[in-house]
C-alpha cells in the first residue's frame, strides 16, 4: 500500500510504501476511495493542541506516533475480511467509523467507542485515510452510505457527526427556542444544515467574519451576530430575545467560550466542540443558582453516525460543498487547508474510486 504519512511533525507529507495489512480476527480491510481533509489534521500534522495559559498538549505524548497516514473522514470498499468479520461483503463501499476504542470496554461494547479510555482512532493513533488501505477493527464500525455521494458521506465520520452529536447534548429544545451557533465555518454551516434538517427553526449564528455571517445567513440562519469586539453578549442577547438556553460553540476559545457563556439562561447549557484553545473561568455560585451545564463535545459515536447518515438518506439534510481532489495532492490540500484558502470541505479521491 501506498499512504501520504506524516514523517515530522511540521513538514511536508512524505509518499511512503508499505506493507498491506493482513485483517486479523473482526477487522475489515478496506481500499480508501474518499477521505476529507479535516482541520483536526493540521494539529495532528503540527503536533500539539494549544490549551491555553500557554501551554500545549504534546500529541506525542498522548500516544501518536510517527510515521502516520491521517485521515478520519473514511470512505472505502471492501476488500478483505478477517476471519471472524461477518456483516459484509467483498466490494461493498462504507463509511468508515474512525473513533475507534480497546473494543473490549464497556463504552466500545455499547456502541460508544468515542468514550473508550483507550482511544485507538484511525487516522490519529492508527493508520487512516491518507493511505491506499485502511484497517477497520470490526465490521460495526462500518456503514452503508447507500446512495449518498461518497465524497460527502465521508464527511459524516468527523465533521457530520461533531456537530450532530453537540445538537443531541442540546436537544429537547422547541423548534422556537434560539439556538445559538458560534463560529460560521464547515462545522457551523454543517450545524445549520443539521438543525434545519431536524426541523429546528430559529437559528443564531455568532461570526466575526462579515462574509461567514452572509454565508450563514444563505444557508439559512434566522439572525446572525458579529461576535468581533465587546459586547458580543449583549447582541446575542438583542438577537434572541433574552438569555439563551443552548449555545454549541465551534470555536471553543477564551473569548467566544465568556460571551457564550454569559449568554445562557437559568436551565442552559454550553456545548464546546471547537478546538481553537484557550481557558474558561467559571462563577461558581451563579454555576449553581442557575443550574448551568458546561459539557465538551468530541466528534461522536457510531450510533449517531447511522443516525446521521439516516437523516441524509431521508432526503432533508443539505450536502455540504466538497471539493474532490487526487488522493496523490494530500499535502497540497493540507497546506490549503492550513493557509484558509479552502471554503467548504476538501476530499481526496484515491485511484480506486
Ligand atoms: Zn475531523
Ligand atoms: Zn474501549
Amino acid at each position: 500500500m501506498r499512504a501520504w504519512a506524516v514523517v515530522e511533525n511540521g513538514a511536508a507529507l512524505q509518499e511512503v510504501e508499505w506493507p498491506t495489512p493482513e485483517p486479523v480476527g473482526t477487522q475489515v480491510l478496506l481500499e480508501t476511495t474518499h477521505c476529507g481533509v479535516c482541520h483536526s489534521d493540521l494539529h495532528i500534522w503540527e503536533g500539539y493542541y494549544d490549551i491555553g495559559g500557554g501551554k500545549r498538549m504534546s500529541l506525542k505524548d498522548r500516544g501518536v506516533v510517527l510515521p502516520l497516514a491521517m485521515g478520519h473522514e473514511i470512505v472505502g470498499r471492501v476488500v478483505k475480511l478477517g476471519p471472524d468479520a461477518v456483516g459484509v461483503k467483498v466490494g461493498d463501499l462504507r463509511i468508515v467509523y474512525p473513533w475507534v476504542g480497546c473494543g473490549e470496554c464497556q463504552a466500545c461494547l455499547s456502541d460508544e467507542d468515542n468514550m473508550c479510555l483507550t482511544g485507538r482512532a484511525l487516522g490519529v493513533y492508527q493508520n487512516g485515510g491518507y493511505g491506499t488501505h485502511v484497517v477497520a477493527p470490526h465490521p460495526r464500525h462500518l456503514v452503508d452510505p447507500g446512495a449518498l455521494d461518497p465524497a460527502v458521506a465521508a464527511t459524516y465520520a468527523c465533521s457530520g457527526i461533531t456537530v450532530y452529536s453537540a445538537i443531541r447534548k442540546l436537544l429537547p429544545i422547541a423548534p422556537d427556542e434560539p439556538i445559538v451557533l458560534v463560529g460560521a465555518g464547515g462545522l457551523g454551516l454543517n450545524a445549520i444544515a443539521v438543525l434545519k434538517a431536524l426541523k429546528h427553526r430559529r437559528i443564531i449564528v455568532v461570526d466575526v467574519s462579515e462574509a461567514k455571517r452572509a454565508g450563514a445567513l444563505a444557508a439559512g440562519a434566522t439572525k446572525v451576530v458579529d461576535g468581533s469586539g465587546e459586547g458580543v453578549t449583549q447582541r446575542i442577547l438583542d438577537a434572541a430575545g433574552g438569555p439563551v438556553l443552548g449555545v454549541i460553540d465551534m470555536v471553543n476559545s477564551t473569548a467566544t467560550a465568556r460571551f457564550a457563556f454569559d449568554a445562557l439562561r437559568k436551565g442552559g447549557k454550553l456545548v464546546q466542540v471547537g478546538l481553537f484553545g484557550g481557558e474558561l473561568s467559571l462563577p461558581l455560585p451563579i454555576m449553581a443558582m442557575r443550574a448551568l451545564t458546561v459539557q465538551g463535545s468530541y466528534v461522536g459515536n457510531v450510533k449517531e453516525l447511522r443516525e446521521l447518515v439516516a437523516l441524509a438518506q431521508a432526503g432533508t439534510l443539505e450536502a455540504l460543498p466538497v471539493s474532490v481532489v487526487p488522493q496523490s495532492q494530500a499535502n497540497d490540500a493540507l497546506m490549503r487547508l492550513r493557509d484558509g484558502k479552502i471554503n467548504g470541505r476538501v476530499i481526496l479521491r484515491s485511484d480506486a474510486a
